[in-house]
């Protein structure tokens, strides 16, 4: 028997299950459908993000910043706190509980909506049409007025490095390692690569990161990539770039890695290697050939701005579409989708997707960089200003990094804001909102901010703009107007 829905979800990760909560909330019946299967071997929802991406590298990343702060950072505070060590297994087991308690949330959280559940794959025919295959062999026919595409990506595998148990790794495998490795590599100085590298290396592991491109973190802004890069590492990360990795060897439960750079071909020897070199939009046997929705040349579902496919009735959301693939874009392409589905007219502003590295320190941003206006040929002005001047960065002694504003030269309307420093993926938000309300420079500096914070360091960027940060010494920039 066909079972018919107002709104199919193909996907529990974070737009799937935003586009089945949003539309189960709104009055439609709803069904989501997900196919994975956690470490204890149960069906398991939040997909990638929870489960082996954003959750589980934060928890990791938060217990190895924690490490490094009691281990180097408190004596100077005063604190004595000698032969701190660090119990990797306890560990990973804290993460993979916050991990299961986040997924079982959702869980219920779809429930308590009236969601309807399938643990199963997923397979989309014509006409809206869905067969799915429960993970007992059994199937189930559903048809929906809607369908929400949301299967989400997987790391992209490159042939010199062909993934062995523990050795070479991917993201997923890095989240798990029992000891840490006295030398670890990691290909790829993208953000999963940075982070992941800075786990490890600040429990001690020896880090060098492979990098292919010449520029270090081509989509930051300029002065954030080169800030962001000094500072990581003067924390111990060697980041090799302009090394293209073309091979690698296991003997001896040591991985040895081939590259070229400008010098020629060399060789490094790893105790463990992490693969982290992008995420591919994943449609593995999702989609029959009368479905009607087109792939585009790079393997993404292809969707307008409103994530319509090509097949009426179906939309797609999340990192199996184009755009940046980040949790909060699928997220909110999820929410609209289902909000225009019961009959609203919501938009997703990809102007305003906010940015983040969660390194120590953090690096985040939204809207266009300097070297993108330059580009455009736009004229624009801006304002820095550095966490070192910051009395609450002071007072924690965390005063590494900068914000930095950018405006329209004569609007003075924010085109962009940047900054490296302590919590900025907190402080990120209060950019984002600014820039969603088409804030000037101005505004933000007539904003009053609570004091001490490090959010004051973005008021005082934003004064900066036209030159009247207060914290500021009288530079000629501030003295001008
Ligand atoms: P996914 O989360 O990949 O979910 C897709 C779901 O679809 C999966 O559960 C899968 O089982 C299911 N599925 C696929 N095909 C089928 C089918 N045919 N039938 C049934 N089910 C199917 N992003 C951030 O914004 N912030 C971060 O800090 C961050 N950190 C990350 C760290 C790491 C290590 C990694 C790997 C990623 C990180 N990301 C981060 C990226 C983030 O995880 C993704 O952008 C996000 O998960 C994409 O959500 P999604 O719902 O589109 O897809
Ligand atoms: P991202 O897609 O942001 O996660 O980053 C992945 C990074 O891996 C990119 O910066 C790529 O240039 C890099 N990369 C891809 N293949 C190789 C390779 N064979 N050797 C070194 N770096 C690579």
């Amino acid at each position: 028997m066909t079972e018919k829905y107002d709104v199919i979800v193909i996907g529990a990760g974070p737009a799937g299950y935003h586009a089945a909560i949003r539309a189960a909330q709104l009055g439609l019946k709803v069904v989501c459908i997900d196919k994975w299967i956690n470490k204890q071997g149960e069906p398991a929802y939040g997909g990638t993000c929870l489960n082996v991406g954003c959750i589980p590298s934060k928890a990791l990343l938060e217990t190895t910043h924690k490490f490094v702060e009691a281990s180097t950072e408190f004596e100077v505070l005063g604190i004595q706190a000698k032969g701190i060590t660090i119990d990797v297994p306890t560990m990973i087991a804290r993460k993979d509980k916050v991990v299961q308690n986040l997924t079982k949330g959702v869980a219920g959280l779809l429930k308590s909506n009236g969601v309807t559940m399938l643990d199963g794959a997923a397979k989309l025919n014509a006409a809206r049409m869905v067969e799915v295959t429960l993970h007992d062999g059994s199937t189930q026919s559903l048809e929906g007025d809607n369908v929400i595409i949301a299967t989400g990506s997987v790391p992209v595998a490159i042939p010199p490095c062909p993934l062995q148990e523990d050795l070479i790794v991917d993201s997923t495998g890095a989240l798990d390692f029992q000891k840490v490795p006295k030398r670890l590599g990691v290909i790829g100085a993208g953000v999963i690569g940075l982070e992941l590298g800075s786990v490890w290396n600040r429990l001690g592991s020896e880090v060098v990161v492979l990098e292919a491109l010449e520029e270090f973190l081509p989509m930051a802004d300029k002065q954030v990539a080169r800030e962001t890069g000094k500072l990581l590492k003067s924390q111990g990360m060697d980041i090799r770039l302009g090394t293209r990795v073309t091979g690698t060897e296991v003997k001896k439960n040591k991985v040895t890695v081939t590259y070229s750079n400008a010098d020629g071909e060399k060789q490094e020897t790893f105790d463990q290697l992490i693969v982290a070199v992008g995420r591919r939009p994943y449609t593995e046997n999702l989609l029959s050939a009368d479905s009607g929705v087109d792939l585009d040349e790079r393997g993404f579902v292809y969707v307008n701005d409103l994530c319509s496919t090509n097949a009426p009735g179906v939309y797609a959301v999340g990192d199996v579409v184009r755009g940046p693939m980040l949790a909060h874009k699928g997220m909110e392409e999820g929410v609209m989708v289902a909000e225009r589905i019961a009959g609203h007219k919501p938009l997703v502003n990809y102007d305003c997707v906010p940015s983040v590295i969660y390194t120590h320190p953090e690096v985040a941003w939204v809207g266009k960089t300097e070297q993108e206006l330059k580009a455009a040929g736009e004229s624009f002005k801006t304002g820095s200003f550095p966490m070192a001047a910051s009395g609450r960065a002071m007072a924690a002694n965390d005063t590494a990094g900068f914000i930095k504003v950018i405006a329209d030269e004569h609007t003075d309307r924010i085109l962009g804001i940047h900054m490296v420093g302590a919590h900025v993926s907190e402080i990120i938000a209060e950019a984002v909102i600014a820039m969603e309300f088409e804030s000037s420079a101005e505004d933000l500096g007539l904003t009053m901010f609570a004091h001490p914070t490090l959010s004051e360091s973005l008021h005082e960027a934003a004064l900066a703009v036209s030159g009247h940060a207060i914290h500021i010494a009288n530079s000629k920039r501030n003295r001008k107007k």
